[in-house]
């Protein structure tokens, strides 16, 4: 059957109810699996498919706040509609209903005055707009693909001009008169969720950029959400990831890709699972059953170190005496950062005697950690909160100390532990209100991500990977 007016209404309402799912690998994924529905008439089993979705995103409005507002059935049509218009158009002002918009796009190493030649625009003209420095400024910038917006009277005169003089504002100028009268449009972005999956052929990075995320939301997912349970060295291809991305549209094209709400990663036979859920005014992420995936301690607070001495009885390189070494040592070139291994509260920053320029944080629960000899200090004032991760300090060797390397110490309750074999605290897991509103927001989101990966994986296999 034909791709009636009749058809074409069922997809853009097709596109419509399914709101948050758009990327075009999916898109064919979708046409794959239901060719029918692409053509012709929906079954009720392709209406609940697509509903499933929108409801994901209902979902996921109880775990970030605010983002209901963001889902209005409308923004949501808006964004997923396939724009084959000139987004210039959309914008096109109803008070000058005679203008006629021509759009242009800059094309590669085109220069602006070849574009206003190929309008028949006197290069004179050109440079009365670009008197203004703001104009010249914005206009020196275009990049291949911009588009220029030109107004012309039936004489061929130009009487007003539009370009973007940033990601959200639009410049339009009127030329009619003795003076050019400027006129700033906002452009509106609305902010979307999407489900997006991959399996990875050759690399992660490669994947996550095929399935839309942006190469922020690819560090987040390994750096962030899944680095202290996945190795990312090993993984293989045939591996697979999905996440519910927040996406920032601006008339009907993305523009890029924010937080990471859910995403759960497999690999080796294990899926992972990490939902990011905000603890105390802070995002963190939880496995389903809200334990925190990060690790309340980093094992080594400095990266690329050699352990140089370890904890207990030792010489003293510098006093020559028989003495308890309180720490572990780490030996690494001046300047080397230096992590805060927790979460914690800055106790000490300061100089003392022997550790030279020392660093002293408490994580709580009776845990402190301190870090001596160092060059110099990050940017770090006692009482303040850091991050685990955060840079505090670079490695030095001021106070007694033979050469630059890190004096690492871990103390629990006031006591002097191994740093390198202390059974770490685990870190705090969600409770009471938190928790309930944690799971009731997550569980039907990790569905959702699971129902995504059936479809587009069903040939691959079905069920092979274990949960965790
Ligand atoms: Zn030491």
């Amino acid at each position: 059957m034909p791709l009636t007016d009749h058809g074409r209404g069922r997809k853009q309402q097709f596109h419509e109810r399914l709101g948050i799912l758009h990327h075009r690998q999916l898109h064919r994924k979708l046409k794959e699996r239901f060719p029918a529905a692409f053509n012709t008439r929906w079954t009720r089993r392709h209406w609940l498919h697509a509903s499933l979705f929108v409801t994901l995103g209902a979902l996921l409005a109880t775990i970030v706040p605010g983002f209901s507002a963001q889902l209005q059935p409308t923004a949501q049509a808006n964004a997923t509609l396939p724009l084959q218009l000139p987004p210039l158009t959309l914008h096109a002002p109803a008070r000058d209903a005679g203008v006629f918009w021509d759009i242009v796009q800059v094309e590669s190493g085109q220069t602006l005055g070849e574009v206003f030649e190929s309008m028949g625009v006197p290069a004179a003209t050109m440079h009365r707009i670009l008197d203004n420095p703001a104009n010249q400024d914005a206009l020196a910038r275009l990049r291949p693909g911009a588009e220029l917006g030109f107004a012309l009277d039936e004489e061929g005169a130009l009487r007003g001009f539009r370009f973007d003089r940033n990601p959200t504002q639009r410049v339009e100028l009127d030329l009619r008169g003795e003076t050019i009268h400027e006129k700033v449009l906002e452009r509106a972005t609305t902010t979307r969720l999407a489900v997006t999956s991959a399996e990875i052929d050759h690399s992660l990075y490669a994947a996550g950029r095929k399935a839309g995320l942006s190469p922020a939301a690819i560090a987040v997912m390994t750096d962030e959400i899944f680095k202290y349970d996945i190795d990312f060295k090993d993984v293989q291809p045939g591996d697979r990831f999905s996440a519910v991305v927040e996406e920032t549209w601006r008339e009907g094209e993305r523009i890029g890709t924010g937080k990471i709400l859910a995403a759960t990663f497999t690999t080796d036979k294990k899926t992972y699972t990490g939902f990011r859920f905000d603890r105390n005014g802070k995002a963190e992420y939880f496995t389903a059953e809200g334990r925190p995936l990060k690790k309340s301690f980093i094992r080594m607070p400095i990266p690329y170190a050699r352990l140089s001495s370890s904890f207990g009885s030792r010489r003293h390189p510098v006093l020559g005496t028989m003495r308890m070494h309180k720490g572990v040592d780490y030996a690494a070139g001046t300047g080397t950062p230096i992590m805060a291994a927790g979460d914690a509260r800055v106790q000490f920053v300061g100089q003392q005697r022997g550790y030279g320029n020392v660093v002293i944080l408490d994580h709580g629960r009776g845990h402190t950690t301190l870090y001596a000899h160092m060059s110099r200090f990050g940017k770090l004032k006692k009482g303040q909160q850091v991050a685990q991760g955060s840079v505090i300090g670079y490695v030095g060797s001021t106070g007694l100390a033979t050469g630059p390397h890190l004096h690492y110490e871990f103390r629990v309750n006031g006591v002097h532990r191994n740093p390198l074999s202390v059974t770490m605290p685990p870190p705090e897991p969600l409770k009471g209100a938190d928790l309930a509103a944690f799971k009731a927001a997550t569980a039907p989101t990790l569905a959702r991500m699971e129902s995504m990966e059936q479809m587009m994986f069903a040939h691959v296999d079905s069920g092979k990977a274990k949960k965790r």
